[in-house]
């Protein structure tokens, strides 16, 4: 019951622990039995027998050494588990992030992050109590009673009878009980994922709700989100009382049938008293695993349940996988990049964003895509970085299909600045470092000149090393800008993409910007994404997008003296 398949494929891959758990919950049952057999007939022997200390000294040390290896065997089993479910954590962890990086950024922008860090954070740990108490309690739960049924039915066949004919009823009502509870607790992870995400856009958002004055608003919201996880919660509790209450119910009631009965045929003389008393001890013994199954069911239903999340995050879609490997291909002087009649569309959308496109990019040429904002320039610098791949037609590089080769090799060639580069919350060096981990003071300082923020720099309270906070919270956005070019200076590579770097800048920063812009696209291929910028007005192709499609292409004074669409959109953002 409640064996995940994929779960159990995931256990498969720690399967060097189970032979010592299945061993020990063997040696667990084997104790149990020899246990009580030990106790009954030591008391068989001082109360009816009369036997004195010296006789039953052996028997005594025989307990003591059997309850003591009790302990260790489930002591030990604990211990395994528990490895045996870290293992699997941090296996399952390395395989997501792995995912998220194979994946590209492409299928998490359809996805909450909020939402998508609960699972990989509380999703994951919830697995910990399924392999480290409910699959071990499974095996303990099957091999104990089955010991007891074994060392019972030659005693007394009468006993293993109601042992056989009652061990079904806790299963059953587990399973019961079980099925409800397996909705609750969906619902209960729901209600937790919905309460991060909430928070996570809080926290994001806290600039904009203050703004517009949602803080009242907003606090009611997160009352109700707060509210509904902890109904969910105390249902999930009430659940798990309640079948906590019926299996200890059904456990006592079978035990007092098993007394009951043993008791009546010893006071009619039916059997001895050694007998009676060990079946008695055994009692309790054979369904005290299985209540404890159903305990610790409870735990392992919301592993279960966050498994089924888990399992439907975007980055484990093999379908959405980057293909590993491929030749690594290194660009070079008459390489060319090409696109033959591609077309896309977004998996959550019904148009196209590309429709046919097609054109050549000669290795040192400057390309410039032209076009109001939703034409699909962007996705084209996404294709170019092999993050999306095409539905149809192919992007090559000379010969070979973008999808042949190393694309770790091929994006290692490119340096991409776009309109909001991602800071992370960590010091300006670091994240100056991103673009290329091991470079020099001097390459930094270079990269620094270069971009134009030396002056930044200087005015920082700790340099290099002041934090910039979480997104580059603690820069103005032309200083973000002027760290995104930083690390172009920095990667230094062949091909450069910049998709709208000073779109949301004004005239003045733009106006500094461009001198960077300029030294970074000088004897480099370039893919610009811009208006007015002199760079478009210089590029040897302007392509000019229309909702998805190439309609204009040529050089900057040739479509303006067509007094098209580009004439419409250069003299449109002029005038
Ligand atoms: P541009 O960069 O020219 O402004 P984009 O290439 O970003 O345009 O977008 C082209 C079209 O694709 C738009 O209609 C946009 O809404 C859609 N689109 C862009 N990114 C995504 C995405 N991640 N998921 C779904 N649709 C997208
Ligand atoms: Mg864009």
């Amino acid at each position: 019951m409640i064996l995940d398949k994929r779960l159990l494929r995931l256990l498969m891959s720690e399967r060097g622990y189970l032979p010592g758990i299945g061993a020990l919950s063997l040696v667990s049952a084997v104790f149990v039995v020899g246990q009580a057999r030990l106790l009954s007939s030591l008391l068989d022997a001082v109360f009816l027998e009369g036997a004195d200390l010296a006789r039953v000294l052996p028997l005594l040390s025989g307990l003591l050494l059997i309850g003591l290896g009790r302990a260790l065997a489930s002591g030990g089993m604990e211990i395994l588990a528990g490895w045996m479910a870290v293992g699997i954590k941090e296996k399952l962890r390395l395989w997501l992030v792995k995912g998220i990086f194979s994946a590209g950024p492409a299928p998490f922008q359809r996805e909450n992050s909020g939402e998508i860090s609960n699972t990989i954070t509380n999703g994951i740990e919830s697995l910990d109590a399924y392999y480290s108490q409910y699959l071990p309690q499974l095996a303990v739960a099957a091999l104990i009673p089955l010991a007891i049924l074994i060392s019972v039915f030659p005693l007394d066949w009468l006993s293993g009878v109601v042992f056989l004919l009652t061990a079904p009823l806790i299963p059953f009502f587990m399973v019961l009980i079980g099925k409800g509870s397996e909705a609750v607790t969906r619902r209960q992870w729901q209600s937790l994922s919905r309460m991060s995400a909430f928070f996570l856009d809080t926290l994001q958002g806290l600039r904009e709700l203050k703004q517009w004055n949602r803080s009242l608003d907003h606090a009611e919201r997160l009352a109700r989100v707060t509210d509904e996880y902890r109904s969910t919660t105390m249902n999930v509790l009430r659940i798990t009382f309640i079948s906590a209450l019926v299996l200890e119910l059904v456990a006592t009631i079978s035990t007092a049938v098993v007394a009951v009965q043993i008791g009546l045929r010893l006071l009619y003389g039916m059997m001895n008293f050694e007998q009676a008393f060990l079946i008695l001890l055994l009692a309790p013994e054979f369904y005290q695993p299985m209540r404890l199954l159903g305990q610790r069911f409870h735990a392992g239903m919301s592993g279960i349940t966050a498994a089924g999340r888990i399992f439907k995050l975007p980055m484990l879609q093999s379908e959405e996988h980057e293909k590993r490997g491929g030749s690594p291909l290194l660009f070079k002087a008459g390489d060319v990049i090409r696109f033959e009649n591609v077309t896309f569309r977004y998996p959550d959308r019904e148009e196209q964003a590309l429709k046919g496109i097609d054109f050549e990019w000669k290795f040192g040429e400057t390309v410039a895509l032209v076009g109001s904002s939703g034409s699909g320039k962007t996705t084209i610098a996404r294709l170019v970085m092999g993050f999306i791949q095409p539905n149809e037609g192919v992007v090559r590089i000379s010969q070979h299909s973008l999808t042949e080769i190393d694309l770790e090799v091929w994006r290692s060639q490119i340096a991409w600045v776009g309109q909001r580069p991602y800071i992370m919350n960590a010091s300006l060096l670091e994240n100056l470092r991103l673009a290329k981990p091991q470079c020099s003071s001097g390459e930094i300082q270079q990269a620094l000149r270069l971009a134009n923020l030396e002056e930044v720099v200087a005015r920082l309270p700790q340099g290099l090393e002041t934090p910039i906070g979480e997104a580059g919270a603690k820069l103005s956005s032309g200083e973000l800008q002027r760290v995104s070019l930083a690390r172009a200076f920095l990667r230094d590579a062949p091909i450069v993409v910049l998709d709208e770097p000073t779109a949301h800048l004004d005239a003045g920063l733009e106006e500094m910007l461009e001198s960077s812009l300029e030294r970074l696209c000088r004897n480099k291929t370039v893919m610009i994404i811009a208006h007015r910028l002199p760079t478009v007005m210089r590029a040897d192709q302007i392509l000019v997008l229309r909702n998805g499609q190439i309609v204009e292409r040529g050089r900057h004074w040739e479509l303006l003296n067509k007094q098209g669409f580009y004439a419409q959109l250069v003299l449109g953002y002029r005038g």
